[in-house]
């Protein structure tokens, strides 16, 4: 019977969570986007994220205390992510952490930030205040896909997962947020791509080229989608290959065909690598989809009836616990505390 406290920096959000283990019971989840500071440039600026944890770690680590009704002797624990990620704002979280243990006398618990997200499907799956955690039954296929990484793997247990398949190149957040920005959606577009895709209901009016062998490897690949869906936008006279989008010729109808166009292609894509994976491992009993991109409604319900038609049960964690947050790094805290797995201080960050 544990408490832990979770510290999330690695990239833009400065995300702190409280759970207890005894209770099976997350008591708080604070998280500050950074999205709005880094929305103008277009990407993540690794400088500025790095300024902004350092202002607001303490607020947030203070508001989760307080939404937990606890103060920093009630801990047992402190869980943090010390990799993989941007390393300034890495750092920011992993070296409060270190300072909070070292000054109050509690054990210190390193945290992948990866391995997080694969065991984020134990947290709420529904709106409902109930904040429980449930089990997912093991061996399971988990699907990993966000703003940097997209991976499969088959996970027997919390200290034995193995990657199935990944991406040999670009992540499927960022095939989303690339497209974004070729149709104007600014950054980060994922959300924007699936609200205009409903517009037109999910129809596919490009078909852009899956990859010859999509439906036989387990691995992605995403850099040509990305560049299929710039030549059409050439074929179109909406895109320049030397100045870029012919903004007078992206109209809110090209918008919404090209994000529908898009979210179908990366769904079938999806659907295939998961009809494969459960080929591949009949033993598995769940498939989970986990990451930022995991918020997508569409996607979830396509890989929902797939999962479910071949008797398995689909597990998808709440927007808010799908993308980047600490509810996770806590909950995870708490198994490795459980294989006494801790660290001292001269625990590192890597990216
Ligand atoms: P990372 O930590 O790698 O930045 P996150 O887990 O924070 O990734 O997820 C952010 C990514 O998720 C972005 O690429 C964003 O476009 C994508 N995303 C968010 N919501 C959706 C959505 N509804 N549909 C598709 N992609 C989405
Ligand atoms: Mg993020």
């Amino acid at each position: 019977m544990s408490i832990i406290l979770g510290i999330e920096t690695s990239c833009d959000e400065t995300a702190v969570a409280v759970y207890d283990s005894g209770r099976k019971l997350l008591l708080s989840s604070v998280i500050f986007s950074q999205v709005k500071l880094h929305e103008i440039y277009g990407g993540v600026v690794p400088e500025i994220a790095s300024r902004s944890h350092l202002e607001k770690i303490d607020i947030i680590i203070q508001a989760a205390l307080d939404q937990a009704n606890i103060n920093l002797n009630n801990i047992d624990y402190i869980a943090v992510t010390n990799k993989p990620g941007l390393v300034g704002s890495l750092l920011v979280g992993m070296c409060f952490a270190k300072s909070i243990a070292f000054a109050k006398n509690k054990k210190l618990i390193a945290i992948d930030h990866l391995q997080a997200h694969i065991f984020s499907s134990f947290l709420k799956k529904d709106n409902s205040n109930n904040n429980s955690i449930e089990d997912v039954p093991f061996p399971h296929i988990c699907l990993s896909a966000s703003g940097g990484s997209t991976v499969i793997y088959y996970v027997k247990d919390f200290n034995n997962y193995e990657v199935i398949g990944q991406t040999i190149d670009d992540a499927a957040g960022e095939a989303f947020d690339k497209v974004a920005k070729i149709i104007g959606f600014g950054y980060p577009g994922g959300a924007k791509i699936e609200q205009a895709a409903k517009l037109v209901d999910f129809q596919d009016f490009y078909n852009y080229t899956r990859t010859k062998n999509y439906t036989k490897s387990l691995d992605f690949t995403f850099s040509g989608l990305k560049t299929a869906v710039m030549y059409d936008l050439v074929k179109k006279d909406a895109y320049n290959l030397q100045s870029g989008p012919v903004w007078e010729k992206i109209t809110p109808e090209l918008q919404n065909k090209v994000s529908s166009s898009l979210l179908v292609c990366i769904a079938d894509i999806f659907q295939a690598k998961i009809e494969l994976a459960l080929k591949l491992y009949p033993e598995a009993q769940a498939v989970t989809f986990v990451g930022g991109v995991a918020c997508n409604n569409y996607i979830c319900d396509r890989l929902n009836s797939v999962t479910n038609n071949l008797g398995k049960k689909f597990i998808s964690p709440v927007c808010k616990f799908c993308a980047d947050n600490a509810a996770m790094v806590a909950f995870l805290g708490a198994q490795k505390a459980d294989q006494n797995k801790f660290s001292d201080y001269y625990l590192d960050v890597l990216n």
